[in-house]
């Protein structure tokens, strides 16, 4: 359960910045006092929203004063708003070594799976995304080397899967060429193809970035999966 917060949007002015901080702590208490004198019957976790856009004395602010109110599980907002992605992670710089090792870590809207393994990296351990759908119905395909934009022309012959080491009923029975037809067709299911892999993609991604953590191997896992997927991205030091 979220709090409600303020998110600032990218770019954004400091002053308008601290406002968001300083609303966002005053409901995260109130809301936070509010749950607990209810007893929590649902046996909910209730997370705290650390805002503070790009600017670094914001970001400490508003994690110390999250933190000092108490809650189940800390999130980053305010990313994913239209900032580059050096300035997303450098939030994450600014913010991670203070959070508690001992309660989940959430990063809010984030995001596309190369920045997803980033993070990890960096000690997150939660996300939320409409990506893998969102992408499917523009016609774009998450493989373990990188984004296929299935809809365009180059691939109008290409018989090989969407990923050829994906294990989803539409990489097991469609080609790529097909599924392109069906795009420029105006075919809808061709979209949904495209999304059920991504989603799948994704849910297979998290659990072997689940089986890299239990097996104490993140750190090659991490640098594989960049280098495959051809990310621009540099791997964080677990
Ligand atoms: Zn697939």
């Amino acid at each position: 359960m979220m709090p409600l917060d303020v998110c600032a949007p990218y770019p954004c002015e400091y002053k308008e910045a601290k406002t968001s901080v300083i609303r966002t702590t005053d409901w995260a208490r109130r809301s936070r006092e509010f749950f607990i004198s209810q007893g929590n019957p649902k046996k909910q976790l209730q997370f705290g929203i650390i805002q503070g856009a790009t600017f670094e004395d914001l970001r400490r602010q508003s994690t110390e004063e999250i933190l000092s109110v108490g809650f189940d599980g800390y999130a980053v907002g305010g990313v994913s708003v239209g900032e580059p992605v050096e300035e997303m992670f450098k939030t994450l710089d600014w913010v991670m070594p203070h959070l508690p090792d001992d309660k989940p870590r959430y990063f809010m809207g984030i995001g596309l799976p190369d920045q997803i393994v980033k993070a990890v990296g960096e000690g997150i351990d939660m996300f939320d995304t409409c990506i893998p759908t969102r992408f499917g119905r523009h016609g774009a395909a998450f493989t373990s080397k990188g984004k296929v934009v299935v809809r365009n022309g180059e691939f109008s012959k290409d018989m090989l899967p969407l990923d050829e080491s994906c294990g989803c009923i539409v990489c097991k029975r469609y080609t790529r060429s097909y599924i392109r037809h069906l795009i420029s067709s105006g075919e809808l299911s061709g979209l949904r193809l495209v999304s059920y892999h991504n989603v799948y993609f994704y849910l297979s991604l998290m659990r072997k970035i689940r089986a890299a953590i239990k097996e104490n191997r993140y750190d090659s896992f991490q640098k594989e999966f960049l280098a495959a997927y051809g990310s621009e991205l540099e791997p964080s030091r677990v």
